[in-house]
């Protein structure tokens, strides 16, 4: 690189000092006031932000994150939660295994914790939780970023940090003719030379600060940026062809087709997902991919055969929806049945269960069937009203 890393340190420390986001609450004191430099915060509430912002942003975190805070205040208040509870307060962040895991660190913390001698008097003590980078990485869910990021917010501890944000700041800062993914060495290396070491908390919010407000995906603001006379892709007047990335891969498509069942005491029927995959642990109305050549009736019958050993009858399409996820898109075909015969089983999940449909509302279910949720709900009040009328 053309430049010394220590001397970009201080332009943007004075550009954060003016410009950067100094209220998100995790990184104040419990009476909402800023911290002195060297003084450590509770890595509890950052730890859950960190894990909550892994793939999202800071404005969508913010109410799940208060939910969370006021339904788990503590460490030892999560590592007693229910998993289903921590699912339902995660309903909508996507990811769901970021919670499953969050909930196995704080067990798996917690035991340390109280393992320790001499045993602490609360293990909201500050000095019990642990401060090495190999400590935190040893934890389900916490990568090298995350990590670096808990440690620097509530210790002011020297760890670089790489996340999305980060990434892209860097790339066009250096202009990177390869996509990060293929380049983390160099961006560690990059992140760690840039890090100020006697204000490490202060430096890593700036830069993410930076990232999330000036150096944005789309039309960034290089006129107000501190790193303006560094940057490489500035200075070649194209900030936006960075970060380079891989051409995008067609992403395969299927249609499920899905039973909504409903029994003659008007009980609808889901199951839970075994705890594997993006969606492990969540809820969902059975159904299964469609063969080729095979009718979306068909294809509820026979998976609500083989998955839960009942019979039904498919009756008319209540909702037909389309959903991408990262890696593949589906679209959803779904269909009101009648159950038949044949007591339900999970042969391919964990439990099945008969639902009043009022009572959907507190099972965590993932995006697309909550949407499957208003439709039926929707039907069955008119179907009500017209009852009544
Ligand atoms: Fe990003 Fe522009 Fe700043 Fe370069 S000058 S780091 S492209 S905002």
């Amino acid at each position: 690189m053309p430049w010394d890393p220590v001397l970009l340190r201080q332009p943007l420390l004075r550009w954060w000092q003016e410009h950067g986001r100094h209220t998100i609450p995790w990184k104040l004191r419990p009476n909402g006031s800023l911290p002195a430099a060297d003084e450590p915060l509770d890595p509890y509430p950052i730890w859950i932000a960190e894990v909550m912002l892994q793939q999202t942003q800071l404005q969508v975190v913010l109410p799940y994150w208060q939910r969370w805070m006021a339904a788990f205040p503590t460490l030892e208040c999560l590592a007693q939660a229910e998993e289903h509870d921590v699912l339902l307060l995660w309903q909508g962040l996507g990811y769901y295994s970021r919670a499953r895991r969050l909930l196995a660190a704080a067990r798996q913390l917690q035991l340390q914790i109280e393992g320790q001698v001499p045993r602490p008097r609360r293990s909201a003590d500050l000095a019990t939780w642990p401060q090495a980078l190999e400590s935190w990485l040893a934890l389900p869910g916490i990568g090298r970023s995350t990590a670096g990021s808990i440690l620097s917010s509530a210790f002011n501890r020297p760890f670089a940090i790489l996340d999305g944000n980060v990434k892209r700041v860097l790339a066009r800062l250096i202009a990177c003719e390869r996509p990060p993914a293929r380049e983390l060495k160099r961006f560690w290396a990059l992140s760690e030379a840039l890090l100020d070491p006697e204000r490490p908390r202060d430096f890593n919010q700036a830069l993410m600060d930076l990232g999330a407000s000036v150096c944005t995906p789309r039309n960034p603001r290089c006129e107000q940026c501190p790193w303006q006379p560094h940057c490489a892709a500035y200075a070649a007047g194209t900030p936006d062809a960075y970060p380079v990335t891989d051409t995008p891969r067609e992403l395969p498509f299927q249609v499920i087709g899905v039973g909504v069942v409903l029994n003659s005491a008007g009980q609808v029927l889901v199951d839970q997902r075994l705890n594997e995959g993006l969606l492990g642990g969540l809820w969902e109305f059975p159904g299964g991919k469609q063969e080729p050549g095979e009718a979306i009736e068909a294809t509820i019958r026979r998976e609500l055969k083989e998955e839960l050993a009942i019979e039904v009858e498919v009756g008319e399409e209540l909702i037909s929806l389309e959903h991408a996820y990262s890696h593949k898109k589906l679209r959803f075909v779904v269909h009101l049945c009648r159950w038949l015969a044949g007591e339900p089983q999970p042969l391919a999940s964990q439990q099945v269960r008969w639902v009043e449909p009022a009572a959907l509302d507190a099972f965590p279910f993932p995006a697309a069937n909550t949407r499957i949720i208003a439709a039926l709900q929707q039907r069955l009040q008119a179907e009500d009203s017209a009852a009544a009328a």
